[in-house]
């Protein structure tokens, strides 16, 4: 029997031969057609103006922030449960932090704490200069109202749709709803590229954030620079293995959503279980099924905890859902609007295999070993 792992990458023949033409064709030529190819698709996907293929989606936060002008001492508000990326890229800049805490509905930042938030920080002048909205766990925040309350104050809103790329909010797709978005390629995401990353926005925009991916080197047969830039643009042959990817991203997504329901009907109707609510809103990408354990209601004394260590020893990888910012020694003091809605979604959750990959026989395991830690009459 085979680890199963969380979100293991999806790849097979098809994405192979892509690397292989890639290296075929392009391998000695410095320029990266493969690049723009998956460039234009990923906007063709999404209805993006423009992209920019970088070599991480934080190197998409991070430049999404320099084009924002965020710099020392500028405010960025950032929501309270996520994986730390967004966060790190806003200190790159030197920005000051704000989170704000989830909301129950899509888990996602709460619109109404934001705007009761920029009514006081309007009344103080202390607007943030951007707000990063995550999409968490491949479900969309509630992005009209966020992207509307961010026009209303004239802050520059960045979507985080780094687990949400293949997701649509009210029929429009995840990366789409601020000034800029960024999707992620890494190994664990919904579709990968072993690392890589796409910032999307206004086509001027993009095309300054591919030249500042560039080491910002101007367009001239010498080397000259003007001002600081990255080494951050996405190689050739891994935007060849993209370009598979994503041919196949509706088929990945729609088995994501397979998945997600065997784990409801199996696992749902449990006292105590329950899952992460999907609002209809919105069709989510199904990156991860996240699973919420009530444990004053469970006829057994199972935790988050136990159900992870009981997996764990069956060679299945479960994980609790992301420890909120408030709470990590590396941004202590930062403040934070609420925070009690993050809280007990970590304390609650317990994110369950849920590659597109992940075999029915596999699934079969999960669940049965899930049921066993859920067993009143066990350990
Ligand atoms: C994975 C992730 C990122 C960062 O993407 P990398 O490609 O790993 O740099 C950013 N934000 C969120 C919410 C993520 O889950």
């Amino acid at each position: 029997m085979g680890r199963i792992h969380l979100s293991p990458p999806d790849v097979g023949e098809t994405e192979r031969e892509a690397l292989l033409r890639a290296f075929d064709s392009n391998w000695i030529t410095p320029l990266g057609p493969e690049v723009d190819a998956f460039e234009a698709e990923i906007c063709g996907f999404t209805g993006a103006h423009a992209a920019a293929a970088l070599v991480s989606g934080t190197a998409a936060l991070h430049l999404a922030l320099i084009l924002a002008e965020v710099g020392p001492g500028d405010e960025v508000w950032v929501s309270d449960l996520t994986f730390v990326a967004p966060v790190n890229a806003a200190r790159y800049v030197g920005a000051e932090l704000r989170f704000i805490d989830s909301e129950w509905a899509t888990w996602n930042m709460d619109p109404d704490l934001l705007a009761n938030e920029l009514v006081s920080a309007a009344a103080a002048d202390r607007l943030p200069k951007a707000v990063i909205a995550v999409d968490l766990y491949g479900q969309c925040a509630q992005l009209d109202r966020i992207a509307a309350l961010c026009d209303q104050y004239g802050v520059c809103l960045i979507e985080d749709a780094a687990e949400a790329l293949g997701a649509t909010w009210q029929g429009r797709s995840a990366g789409t709803f601020g000034r800029y978005g960024a999707y992620s390629f890494n190994g664990n995401k919904i579709m990968t590229t072993g690392g890589g990353g796409m910032l999307v926005g206004p086509a001027e925009d993009m095309e300054r954030a591919r030249y500042l991916a560039a080491q910002a080197r101007k367009p001239v047969l010498h080397y000259e620079h003007d001002e600081i830039g990255y080494n951050y643009r996405l190689s050739n042959l891994l935007a060849g293995l993209g370009r598979a990817q994503l041919g196949r991203l509706p088929a990945i997504v729609d088995r994501c959503h397979e998945i997600n329901g065997e784990y409801r009907s199996a696992l749902g109707s449990i006292e105590g279980i329950d899952f992460m609510p999907w609002d209809g809103r919105g069709r989510p990408s199904g990156w991860l099924t996240v699973m919420t354990v009530d444990t004053d209601a469970l006829a057994s004394a199972a935790t988050p905890e136990s159900i992870c260590a009981h997996l764990a020893k069956q060679e299945i990888e479960a994980r609790p859902a992301w420890k909120p910012m408030h709470a990590q020694k590396a941004f202590a003091g930062v403040p934070t609007i609420g925070g009690a809605v993050a809280d007990q979604i970590f304390q609650t959750g317990v994110c369950l295999p849920s590659g597109s990959g992940l075999s029915e026989t596999d699934q079969a395991r999960v669940i049965a070993s899930t049921l066993e830690a859920l067993d009143p009459r066990s350990g």
